[in-house]
This record gives C-alpha cells, structure tokens and sequence, in this order.
C-alpha cells in the first residue's frame, strides 16, 4: 500500500517536472520585424538637414522591444522644439509616469542629477550619456530618483536607465531625447538623429504617431 503511494507520488513529481520543462524550454517571445516592415522613403527633414540612413543608425528607440509609444513634439516644432533652438532635434515620446526607458546607444554615463522635484520646473532630472564620438545623448524629465544608473558606468544599447516623469519643463509625463554634438552644455547644438528599429519605418519621426520598437 505504501509503496504504490509512492509509485503515484513519483509519476506524479515526474509529470510535473516534465511538464515544466516543457513550458522553460519554449523560446521565448520575441518582437520580431521582417525586413520588408522596414521601407523607407526620402523624407524631408527639420531645416532641410538630411537625416542619417536608418539602417546604419546607431540609435534604437528609447525603450523596450515590443513596446510602443506615441510621439509628441518631434523636430522643428513647436516650444524648446521649435527651429533654430538648441532642442530642435529633440524627440518627445509620451510615455505614461514611471514607465522604463532604454539606452538609444551604448556609451559611459556622463551626468546623472534625479534629486530635483518629481514635479518641479526648471531642468528636472535627467542624464546625460557620453557616445565616445563627441556627441552626448540626453534623456529628461524622470521623477525623484528615478534614474538607476550612476556616473561613470558603461552602458549597452538597450539597457534600462530609469523611468519616465514629468520633472522639468513639462507639462505631462514623457521622455525628451535630444542628441547634441561638441559639448553638452547648454546652449548645446543638437542632431538629427534616426532610429533603425522604429515601426513605422519613418526616416524623420513624425508627430503623433506611434512608433514599435523592433528587434531589427
Ligand atoms: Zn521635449
């Protein structure tokens, strides 16, 4: 009698164990974009600037794979976005409060400053991140201590730096990306940049439109 309780119990353990490796051994999801997803056509850009090619970009939309968020003031615009301001280049992703945001490109933590009011004005709280090349990349407006990476590190293209807010000049929560060439003091002067795996596959990135992040 007890032995066959224990016959039971092991088939059962062993059931549950290969189901189980069953469910780990599934590969797992991924966002996945084919490369006729990604057809671009000439568009013009900010000031006539040409764009760089998306498909050598070095940049990556500024969040997760498989994630995807609505642009607001994009380039040339309006506001600190406007035509011949030093955030001309600058892209706006509406991204709701606290939402993770990724390295667009590798580089080494340059400046971090998350100690001002979640909700304050001025500059607010943001990071800066060194590209190696004499261009910086800027990433603003997250909360009270919400970046998660400290000066000095090296950081991979798509690894998470903090969260989204609404510290600074902004009105709402989202995430303003800017990259800026020779110093990154401001007045710095900013870049056309591109985004190799956006959806829709848009040279310039249009306002208003929601962009997925593809691992292309
Ligand atoms: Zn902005």
């Amino acid at each position: 009698m007890k032995k066959w309780l224990i016959a039971l119990l092991s088939v059962l353990l062993l059931t549950c164990k290969s189901s189980d490796e069953g469910l780990s051994s599934q590969p797992a999801i991924e966002f996945s974009c084919s490369p006729q997803d990604f057809n671009y056509t000439e568009q013009a850009g900010c000031d006539g600037q040409i764009y760089p090619d998306p498909v050598s970009s070095p940049y990556v939309l500024p969040y997760a794979v498989g994630e995807a968020f609505k642009t607001g003031l994009v380039n040339c615009s309006f506001s600190y976005h406007a035509s011949g301001q030093p955030d001309q280049y600058a892209f706006d992703f509406d991204m709701p409060e606290g939402t993770p945001f990724t390295a667009a490109r590798a580089g080494k933590v340059r400046w971090v400053i998350d100690g001002a009011s979640s909700t304050g004005g001025g500059a607010g709280n943001y990071l800066l991140i060194d590209h190696g090349d004499n261009t910086f990349g800027y990433y603003l407006h997250s909360p009270q201590n919400g970046i998660s990476i400290t000066v000095g590190q090296e950081v991979e293209q798509g690894d998470v730096l903090g969260i989204t807010g609404r510290s600074g000049l902004a009105g709402y929560p989202h995430l303003h990306f800017i990259v800026v060439k020779g110093q990154p003091d401001y007045p710095y002067e900013s870049v056309p940049v591109s985004f190799k795996n956006a959806i829709p596959s848009d040279v310039v990135l249009k306002t208003a439109v929601t962009y997925t992040a593809c691992n292309h």
